[in-house]
């Protein structure tokens, strides 16, 4: 069946001959996209409901005088569980979407300081609110091949992180440092606080779904568990990289790489 096997693997076995192993991942890639397709489904039948409930539950707030303490309260509560519950509904289906490549990256030539410019400019009010210092260094001005609503989206994702998980062991505001730096044919994005740091066994789990270092603080910030696997699935379907090197109570650095696009050559 000449394009239906994915996987082969041969070893010698004692006494001679050998054992070859085929597997035919057709049937395991059709129900893993069943499962894509699944969650984004549930997702986006989640959405309407949920945007009634916000919906009424403002409502009644905004009648805050017929509300007694106990009632407004409770609301509050409801509206703040609608809207985390809305964020995961987005992120699942935004994470669907890229993994059924529906949202294919279409990467043009980009200045690597402007995406690094417009990130910045989308997540301003964030910073501000969180009180965090957000600086840069280095800014290459070189062309990278970027789909920019993507890119920029993964780069405010991780300055979003950064002003969350920043904070110093004494609850300072985080400083947040973000550098574009050509590094032979690519640029390398780094994103860098000074924060809780990630201890060296999370290091390549964080990028997985779901995955959180320490669930009670990501919830409470916010945090829906996903915005890491999107970004290296968007990352690498811009044919880069995407990692952390992290010191546990020092801080961490995300870095991501996208290739120059004076390396891109027309086909
Ligand atoms: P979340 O929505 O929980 O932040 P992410 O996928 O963005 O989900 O991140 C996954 C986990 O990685 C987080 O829950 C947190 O434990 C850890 N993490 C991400 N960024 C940082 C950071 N800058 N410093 C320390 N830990 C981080």
């Amino acid at each position: 069946l000449p394009g239906h096997i994915h996987d082969v693997t041969a070893a010698p076995i004692s006494g001679g001959g050998a054992v070859i192993v085929m597997r035919d991942a057709t049937p395991i890639e059709r129900a893993e996209r069943t499962q894509r397709e699944f969650i984004a489904n549930v997702s986006h039948e989640l959405r309407t409901p949920l945007t009634s409930i916000s919906g009424y539950v403002e409502t009644l707030i905004d009648h805050e005088e017929s509300l007694s303490p106990m009632a407004r309260s409770f609301l509050d509560i409801i509206l703040k569980n609608a809207s985390r519950m809305t964020r995961l509904t987005e992120d699942l289906l935004a994470l669907a979407r890229v993994e059924n490549r529906e949202d294919a990256a279409n990467p043009v030539p980009l200045a690597a300081d402007r995406i690094v410019q417009d990130a910045i400019a989308s997540v301003r009010g964030l910073v501000v609110d969180s009180g965090a210092k957000l600086s840069t260094g280095e800014l290459s001005k070189q062309m990278v091949m970027a789909s920019s609503d993507q890119i920029v989206q993964v780069l405010s994702n991780l300055i979003e992180n950064a002003t969350r998980y920043g904070r110093t062991r004494n609850g300072d505001p985080a400083a947040v440092e973000v550098s574009a730096t050509q590094d032979g044919d690519m640029v390398r994005f780094a994103v860098r606080d000074h924060g809780i740091g990630i201890g060296s066994e999370h290091l390549q789990r964080i990028f997985e779904r779901f995955y959180r270092v320490d669930k009670a603080r990501s919830r409470e910030t916010g945090g829906t568990g996903l915005g890491l696997a999107i970004a290296k699935h968007i990352i690498e379907e811009h044919n880069g990289k995407i990692w952390v090197e992290s010191d546990l109570g020092a801080g961490s650095t995300f870095i991501f790489t996208l290739p120059l696009a004076a390396s891109f050559s027309a086909p």
